[in-house]
């Protein structure tokens, strides 16, 4: 069983002036793949227990950029879709996989997208097919869309 994961998050303030860029994912938590620490931060918390089961269940976990950045204004649009098209550009490479285990918040808003979540989950849809298990652990008060719950057409 081959099993990808990674995590993109924040939790934006539309209310706040201040805009989110590559700078404050950077400066909150960065990890490249396989960079990522032995312990959880914040949303990331599905990428160390599935390294620990992994080892236990002899599965192939493959590990893409886990970020965060602290919650602020609006997430500037091309930090958020350059973030985005890593973590894909990752799952791509590690194709074939039996599943996806994402670690976002669920309240991340872009300038001009309202849901990023949404947007990333019906992106990984696109790439993995409908037979393949996606799975996201997200905030207990994060959005939840039509979109980010849609079922694939098989
Ligand atoms: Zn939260």
């Amino acid at each position: 069983m081959r099993v990808f994961t990674a995590s993109l998050a924040t939790e934006t303030n539309t209310f706040s002036p201040i805009p989110t860029d590559r700078h404050a994912f950077e400066m909150a938590f960065y990890a490249g793949p396989g960079a990522h620490p032995d312990t959880p931060t914040l949303c990331s918390a599905p990428i160390p227990v599935l390294r620990r089961r992994a080892r236990e269940e002899g599965f192939t976990l493959i590990e893409g950029t886990a970020t965060w950045a602290e919650p602020g204004g609006y997430v500037r649009l091309d930090v958020y879709e350059a973030l985005r098209d890593e973590i894909l550009d990752q799952l791509r490479a590690a194709m074939p996989v039996d599943c996806v285990v994402l670690g976002l918040h669920g309240a991340m808003v872009a300038r001009g997208l309202d849901d990023c979540e949404g947007d990333l989950l019906a992106r990984v849809r696109e790439i993995v097919g409908p037979d393949v298990v996606v799975a996201a652990e997200l905030d207990p008060h994060s959005h939840l869309t039509s979109k980010r719950v849609a079922r694939p057409i098989s």
